[in-house]
């Protein structure tokens, strides 16, 4: 697995690659316009001139020449004339770049450097497929919808599903927005299936990476796979992002197979050293918090379902999954 730094390595090559061709690109469109209109192609040299020469004056303390605005913007006027009758659009030999805002360089500002949007737009996008977001890169706050959730209130909870995932949604919001103070350490979201939680799940990861956290957001399957691995070769350098990542989240915890005490015992170590250091950790399970209990143990569960340090969300009602189709 790639980590943050390793992607930021990769995409600034990236950048610096990009810019080498949007120098091409200049050079392409001048010789185009030279090819056409050679008058062009000496014009573009007298704005070089006189810029030279203003720079050069400005260095060695001359005074420098007050009409340069005046000479410029008419060699500019001239320029974007004859690129016009030339057939031309008359922007053609402005500098190319895909983002004008850092003029493809990634950064922003002079002195103190930001990060450009667009960068960190490409990191965290890259960063969440190497996380696993990539199927569900649709999946966040902003288009998880309330209104496909029924209105009729749920016999045994005396709300409807509706509210219940309007409160449910406002808790995982403020859970992502607030992190890593959140209210409690961990979150366990558990009810039936097709009830919206792994697509919170999922919203909650893309707020906490875009804020700027490590997330790996993994299914249990694939966890205890990953784990079964590592035990067989005995080699836990593949385990490490499971241990060091700010926010693990664990999709479908209940649907790997069981592995006789393996898997309980790797599932305690886990969560308690992610305890231990203070590190969160987000569970999702169809199973009830009895049959958690039956699965892996009081030891496990007692952490899975501790209140000091796990806020829990039941999802209650009708599996929407089912009426949307
Ligand atoms: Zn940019």
């Amino acid at each position: 697995m790639k980590s943050k730094n390793d992607i930021l390595r990769e995409l600034l090559s990236d950048y610096q690659r990009r810019q080498e061709a949007d120098r091409q690109e200049d050079e392409i469109r001048l010789q185009n316009a030279i090819g056409k209109c050679p008058e062009i192609g000496i014009l573009q040299e007298r704005k070089r001139d006189i810029i030279m020469d203003n720079v050069r004056r400005a260095t060695f303390g001359e005074k420098t020449d007050e009409s340069i605005t005046e000479k410029m913007a008419a060699l500019i006027a001239r320029v974007k004339e004859l690129l016009k009758t030339n057939g031309f659009p008359e922007d053609y030999l402005q500098p190319v770049y895909e983002c004008d805002k850092c003029r493809d360089t990634g950064y922003i500002g002079d002195g103190i450097q930001e990060m450009c949007q667009c960068l960190k737009k490409r990191l965290y996008e890259d960063y969440g497929r190497e996380m696993g977001l990539c199927e569900r890169q649709k999946q966040t706050f902003q288009t998880f919808s309330l209104s496909v959730f029924p209105q009729e209130v749920i016999p045994d909870a005396g709300v409807s599903q509706r509210a219940l995932m309007q409160v449910i949604k406002k808790r995982c919001e403020k859970f992502a927005d607030d992190f890593p103070e959140t209210q409690t350490d961990n979150l366990l979201l558990y009810g039936a299936s097709g009830l919206g939680k792994t697509f919170l799940m999922h919203a909650i990861a893309h707020r906490v990476i875009e804020r700027g956290y490590s997330v790996l957001i993994i299914s249990a399957y694939r966890m205890f796979e990953l784990m079964r691995r590592a035990h067989r070769d005995g080699d836990d350098a593949g385990l490490q992002p499971l241990f060091d990542a700010e926010l693990l989240l664990i999709d479908d915890l209940g649907t790997e197979p069981m592995m006789e005490n393996i898997t309980v015992i790797q599932l305690f170590n886990l969560l308690n050293e992610r305890a231990v250091r203070r590190l969160h950790t987000a569970v999702c399970t169809n199973l009830t918090p009895k049959e958690l209990q039956e699965r892996y143990t009081e030891r496990v569960t007692s952490r899975l379902l501790d209140r000091q340090s796990t806020m829990q969300l039941y999802f209650a009602g009708r599996d929407i999954r089912l009426s949307e189709r």
